[in-house]
């Protein structure tokens, strides 16, 4: 029998996150695949969410978030990058990044325009641009050293080209665009007249000397960018849905036109606590990327003790590793197999690729999991995988 889905949205499936961690639920296997902590959310930032339900906050919130949370990121955008946000008409509360991304290709979109974004590309992006009926263009990471070659900027652009998704630190590979990499995309984006949707989320999750510089921070850029992010990654709340997208008044003003319409509202007691974990001092968001560089420098040292080699991550949950020298079989079949092979669930970098071909041996991991943890899956690695 024919699908019902309808036919721009056949091509996607089941999202390669939803299947292996199926699988590793199954099998009981450490699951290095979808990016999710097992630490916990900090105790006063939960704190704020019990006593909201406690206090009776478990009605709709306003549909553009409650004030003291829209407060509370115009705040963390000044203090972190000295940007200047209006926190009435600038910022939009929205379920996770991920609504933000679908609300902004949605409302800005048309049928037939042309949407750019960095492939590998994080799987909701080619969705959201499939939904919106926009078609969906590419420019190459290298994937050993997450290069590009700024002459597919304007390879890729074209008279039908309005926005650029763009994903820093980015999702799968773990690259942190440099100022100079930013300002070759914000040049093409000035001279084409085209919006950036620039997602953060990972913006506190930066190592080694990488620093995360917001898109929006580059000159001229402020009139076109929208800048996503979500307290999912930053506080380890994923589950919590609490995300957020910036940008100047009148772009802010469509989204929300869109965003009222998918959910409304959400997250009402959680609004607030988000709002608290944003005003925490500097020395958390310190702790969290030195605890989370720590967990990388663990799975990468064990990776490369296996002869698997990784490719450089100096941001996100996640690295990168070509599993060449452990197999015959392309990631995708041998992520399928590892769950009830090894115990251990990674997902193919194929699943984020407009080509899987072009990502044929390589595997991402996830290091945002404890201690204990790491080492169990990097123990059962050891004892199941050989050369
Ligand atoms: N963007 C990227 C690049 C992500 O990796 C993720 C999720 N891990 C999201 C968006 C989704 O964020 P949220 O859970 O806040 O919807
Ligand atoms: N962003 C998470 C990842 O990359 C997954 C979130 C999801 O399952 N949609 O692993």
């Amino acid at each position: 029998m024919t699908s019902p889905i309808v036919t721009r949205m056949r091509g996607f499936g089941t999202s390669i996150f939803t299947e292996m961690s199926a699988l590793a639920l199954e099998h009981d296997a450490i699951n290095l695949g979808q990016g999710f902590p097992d630490s916990d959310t900090p105790d006063e930032v939960k704190a704020v969410a019990i006593a909201a339900i406690q206090d009776g906050m478990n009605h709709y919130p306003p549909a553009r978030g409650m004030p003291i949370l829209r407060h509370a990121i115009a705040a963390h955008q000044q203090r972190f990058y000295g940007l200047s946000v209006n926190p009435d008409t600038e910022v939009l509360v929205t379920v996770g990044a991920t609504e933000a991304l679908a609300a902004c290709v949605l409302a800005l979109i048309e049928a037939g325009d042309e949407v750019l974004t960095f492939d590998p590309t994080y799987d909701a992006y080619p969705a959201a641009i499939a939904l919106a009926g926009g078609t969906h263009r590419v420019i190459s990471l290298n994937l050993e050293d997450h290069s590009f070659n700024p002459a597919d900027l304007a390879r890729v652009v074209g008279p039908r080209t309005r926005m650029i998704v763009l994903n820093n630190p980015h999702n799968p590979s773990g690259k942190v665009f440099t100022a100079s990499e930013l300002e070759q995309i914000a040049a093409l984006a000035r001279e084409r007249d085209l919006i950036v949707v620039c997602d953060e989320v990972y913006e506190h999750l930066v190592f080694d000397a990488a620093q995360h510089i917001p898109m929006v921070s580059l000159p001229g850029m402020a009139e076109r960018t929208l800048t996503l992010s979500s307290g999912g990654k930053t506080f380890s709340a994923t589950g919590w849905k609490v995300g957020w997208v910036h940008g100047p008044a009148a772009l802010i003003t469509a989204v929300a036109a869109v965003k009222q319409f998918v959910t409304f509202a959400g997250a009402a007691a959680f609004q607030p606590a988000i709002a608290h974990g944003l005003t925490l001092p500097d020395s958390f968001f310190n702790d969290l990327a030195g605890s989370m560089q720590r967990r990388r420098d663990l799975l990468v040292a064990a990776l490369r003790d296996l002869d698997i080699a990784v490719s450089p991550t100096q941001g996100s949950y996640f690295v990168i590793a070509d599993v060449s020298a452990v197999t015959d079989d392309d990631a995708a079949t041998w992520c399928r197999a590892l769950p009830s092979e090894v115990g251990v669930a990674a997902i193919p970098v194929g699943a984020f690729c407009q080509d899987p071909a072009d990502a044929r041996n390589l595997v991402r991991f996830a290091f945002c999991k404890d201690e204990a943890t790491l080492r169990e899956g990097i123990a059962r690695l050891k004892a199941g995988v050989h050369r």
